[in-house]
């Protein structure tokens, strides 16, 4: 194997793959781990994003969680490390984002390194070290109702210094619009100054481009998936459709969904429209001890040969809440999920080699259940929601094409447009 040139540590899963999707669409050939894996890397790939689920766990686990990713990624050679978290900077005073930077810091021997969430193709930019969430700022966004990291302060200087021991600093939009010599410059004078991390302003995705040239001499980034865009040139590597190069798809097509976010109950609709054959899945039924994944398999089992079906929880909000009140926000949403990805199991081993997901914590449940521990990244079919392939213990040596589609990502007929672009590819 060659050396990996970027090492990432993301602190969620969605995340990781929103990262890993940036990556490969500015040239790098990725592969995503989930958790840090037991065994070196076996593929040829440019960068590894390892997937943890650190943002709101003890700050002392998610160092410790985040050092072990660190060692594993500099034992395949990783030159640079991106440390990254969410474009809404989710947080506390007591972390995860300063403790966990800091400690890679230490572990990398670095004095200095960059703190931005910017990503402009999504709405979040960042000027005077103020966080704009589309048009409104930070703490007006709802985030600062964020049941476990309520965000009250737009102004990330100040959200970040709370968090660190080091002193935090600006590089603002005067400086960035200079390009890659002026941002060297004041990275120099900060750090002379004693500055320690300093958010960078961002408001298009030009910004963030600029700032790649300056950034490449730093052990260690720390950001949203935005930088991404502005780093695999640091490399001499460009867009390619290389890079997405995914195996040939083959076998069954299917679509499994717990997600009941309103893009994705659109999307259920317009499959349904479309034709194609759905079940849906009733979680009383589940709780009455129907085996209602053994019902689902039955049904899909002669169907498959004719083109992709669809099995789904997703239900609107009055629903929801009434399966809830009688069964419990937790225990619901756990007995479908564990149910969901039961039927994912059931279809791969039925002969399906291409899967959508549809449902941030369906995925994580889904990817348990076909035993996946790591996925290359293939070409985006929505923005954030790219294709991967990847080794699973039920899916045989070929392995399976596999997309994720957190909640409300997605055009309405994304099931289908999913599968039409895997046939083209
Ligand atoms: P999203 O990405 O849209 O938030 P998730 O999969 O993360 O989707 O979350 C949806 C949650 O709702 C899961 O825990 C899932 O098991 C649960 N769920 C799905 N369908 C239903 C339903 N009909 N009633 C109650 N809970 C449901």
């Amino acid at each position: 194997m060659s050396p990996i040139k970027l090492g990432c540590i993301a602190d969620d899963f969605t995340g990781a793959t929103a990262l890993a999707n940036n990556l490969v669409r500015a040239g790098m050939r990725v592969v995503q781990a989930m958790g840090v894996p037991a065994q070196p890397l076996d593929v040829d790939v440019d960068a590894v994003v390892v997937a943890l689920k650190s943002r709101t766990v003890a700050p002392a686990d998610a160092v410790a969680e985040s050092l072990a990713a660190l060692r594993w990624l500099q034992a395949q050679g990783a030159e640079q490390i991106y440390f990254k978290y969410c474009s809404t900077f989710d947080s506390t005073p007591k972390g995860n984002i300063g403790p966990v930077a800091e400690a890679l810091m230490d572990a990398l021997g670095t004095d200095f390194t960059i703190a931005t969430p910017a990503f402009p193709d999504n709405g979040r930019t960042v000027f005077k070290g103020h966080l704009f969430v589309g048009e409104g700022l930070l703490n007006e966004s709802g985030m600062q109702n964020h049941p476990l990291t309520p965000m009250t302060d737009p102004n990330l200087v100040r959200v970040l210094q709370a968090q660190c021991q080091r002193k935090v600093g600006l590089i603002d939009h005067k400086v960035v619009a200079q390009g890659a010599a002026a941002i060297t410059a004041h990275i120099a004078a900060l750090r002379a100054d004693g500055v320690g991390l300093a958010v960078v302003d961002a408001v298009t995705n030009e910004d963030l481009v600029r700032m790649g040239p300056a950034l490449k001499a730093l052990p260690l980034l720390t950001a949203g998936s935005g930088v991404a865009i502005g780093l695999p040139a640091n490399w001499g590597l460009a867009p390619s459709t290389q890079a997405s190069a995914l195996p040939p798809a083959t076998g069954l097509q299917a679509v499994v969904s717990g997600s009941c976010s309103l893009a994705t109950n659109r999307q259920v609709l317009a499959f349904i429209k479309a034709g194609r054959p759905a079940m849906a899945v009733d979680p009383l039924r589940i709780a009455a001890g129907i085996d209602v994944a053994a019902e689902a398999l039955a049904w899909a089992q002669p169907l498959l040969a004719g083109g992709p079906v669809l099995v789904y929880s997703s239900a609107d909000s009055n629903a929801v809440k009434s399966v809830q009140g009688r069964l419990g926000v937790e225990e619901a949403g756990a007995m479908v999920e564990r149910t969901i990805a039961a039927i994912a199991r059931g279809l791969v081993a039925l002969g399906v080699r291409q899967l959508v997901v549809a449902g941030g914590e369906t995925s994580g449940a889904c990817v348990q259940a076909l035993g996946i521990t790591q996925m290359k990244i293939g070409t985006q079919i929505d923005p954030g929601v790219p294709w991967c392939h990847a080794a699973s213990g039920v899916a045989g040596p070929e392995g399976l094409h596999i997309t994720l589609k957190s909640g409300n990502f997605g055009t309405d007929d994304f099931f289908t447009k999913a599968f039409n672009q895997l046939s083209l590819s």
